[in-house]
């Protein structure tokens, strides 16, 4: 300790902390006697994992002084730990288990003893048959082990095929159990909320160590198809929704965008650490390596390029402050992702009266942020998002979706194609229902806008359409767009309401 310039009053903080240390087992609700602690640290402490390091140090030191154990180049990393979570890393089956004796030496100086049935050994890209020992136990040489959280596999290209999956199982359970917190379901959530919790709660555990790893296509497909599915279940909508379509209402972009800012925040962190393994790594990876080698510097090359941000060089020569860094990275990660999805949100026809130039990241559709938090008017807003998205249907629908074989007719008049305009405006059969709405709508503007501006909303089918389904197209109507909303979205489920009554 004294080495770490702990001594004098906080030496005798941390020997007063530690002194006297009884455990007590608690078991169904009752408490064993208490025994005294000789060894370890406390548990869950803030400085548990520093107190352990100055202890193991020792050790880890003896490794990269000896040189036992692998480097990159010239870079020993023989010895990658946290905590108690140690790793031997050596390219021979020999010097692993020199590795292995030091270790065992070192247990029994410190009375401490190594399970070799929490160890075991990952052979990769070694066919040759090679056993290890600890303790005289032979250890075990499965085909995947984790260390720090992350699932290595001995198969794999990038020997990390599990996580992905993994994460993704650990994502649908704290869904599962949000659920009773009201994450969806039946029990009517307003997404803007289901959006939030899945941010604070789902996404940190979806993504946790993707950074650091490399990732196939295949993952990134996994997670997004994921990420894409959870946002329609919130939303209510059928899974055949565009993909632009979803992410536009909840004013999210796609999956692939927070791993990228993850990996570029990384990166920094590892350029700001002076002196560390990492940072001598990333020096000479990025010096030596060439474009198409796999490595985790080579990707952020092509990040920063591809968003157009200072080079890996740049940046290790002249770390940037955090907050400056993680500002740069989030606009043009965001400026990046935006500009992609508002492109594919427009090609979209089925989604053509879906506003997309009011798109914010981190910012829901005007029909989410109007609906409150009352059950009913997130049911109502709920057809709305079916309309807006293309994926109400209609017998227009029905009849494309069939190669014309099936009549485009209005089932309730039988007069024209059922198509948006002709149920949200000029079918006559729901005409009772559709007269109140457009005069509130109507008495709304006369208060506030100019009567010729009216009109023209109001004479203009194209204009009411848009008005109706996505009223954020007009800029001049900002201040009434949440009055607005709830009025139309009142409108079409009434309209849905008497059309499924007229169909039973
Ligand atoms: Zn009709």
């Amino acid at each position: 300790m004294h080495k770490m310039n702990i001594s004098g009053d906080n030496w005798l903080l941390f020997r007063a902390w530690y002194e006297d240390l009884t455990t007590k087992v608690k078991w169904e609700g009752n408490y064993s006697r208490g025994f005294k602690e000789k060894q370890g640290v406390r548990q869950g402490g803030v400085w548990s994992p520093t107190a352990y390091k100055v202890f193991i140090n020792s050790l880890l030191k003896i490794y990269e002084e000896n040189k036992i154990g692998s480097y990159i180049g010239s870079i020993y990393c023989g010895a990658p730990t946290v905590a108690d979570d140690v790793t031997l890393i050596a390219n021979d089956p020999y010097e692993l288990q020199t590795m292995i004796n030091i270790q065992m030496d070192h247990a029994n100086k410190f009375r401490y003893s190594i399970s070799e049935q929490k160890s075991c050994v990952l052979k990769i890209g070694d066919k040759s048959e090679h056993s290890w020992y600890i303790n005289d136990q032979k250890l075990n040489t499965p085909i995947n082990a984790t260390h720090l959280g992350i699932k290595r596999d001995i198969n794999s290209k990038f020997g990390v095929k599990e996580v992905v999956p993994d994460r993704i199982q650990t994502a649908r359970k704290t869904v599962y159990a949000l659920m009773g917190a009201g994450l969806y379901g039946l029990n009517g959530i307003n997404p803007k909320v289901s959006v939030h919790m899945i941010k604070c709660f789902v996404i940190p555990r979806l993504l946790y160590g993707l950074d650091i790893i490399r990732l196939t296509k295949t993952d990134i497909a996994k997670l997004s198809v994921y990420y894409i599915q959870l946002l329609k279940q919130i939303q209510h909508l059928p899974s055949r929704t565009a993909n632009s379509a979803v992410l536009v209402l909840t004013g999210q972009l796609p999956i692939e965008s927070e791993i990228h800012k993850k990996m570029l925040s990384l990166f920094r962190n590892i350029a700001d650490n002076h002196g560390s393994v990492e940072r001598s790594i990333a020096q000479r990876q990025l010096a030596l390596k060439t474009r198409d080698s796999e490595s985790w510097f080579i990707q952020i090359i092509k990040l920063t390029e591809m968003y157009e941000l200072p080079s890996p060089i740049e940046v290790l020569d002249l770390v940037p402050e955090k907050h400056i860094w993680k500002k740069l990275v989030y606009n043009a990660v965001n400026d990046y992702w935006k500009n992609i999805l508002i492109l594919e949100a427009r090609t979209k026809v089925s989604m053509k009266m879906l506003n997309v130039d009011n798109f914010k990241v981190g910012v829901v559709h005007n029909i989410w942020e109007s609906s409150g938090s009352e059950l009913l008017s997130v049911k109502r807003a709920c057809v709305k998002a079916k309309i807006i998205s293309g994926t109400y249907t209609l017998q227009a629908d029905r009849a494309k979706f069939n190669g014309n074989r099936t009549s485009s007719l209005c089932p309730l008049c039988f007069k024209q194609s059922e198509d948006l305009m002709h149920f949200l405006i000029k079918c006559n059969s729901l005409e009772g229902v559709r007269r109140k709405f457009i005069m509130l709508l109507r008495n709304l503007l006369n208060d506030k806008i100019n009567a010729l501006l009216v009109d023209d909303l109001f004479n203009f089918e194209d204009n009411l359409l848009q008005l109706i389904v996505d009223c954020t197209k007009f800029q001049f109507l900002k201040q009434l767009w949440t009055t607005i909303e709830r009025l139309s979205s009142s409108l079409c489920f009434g309209l849905h309401q008497k059309r499924t009554s007229l169909l039973l």
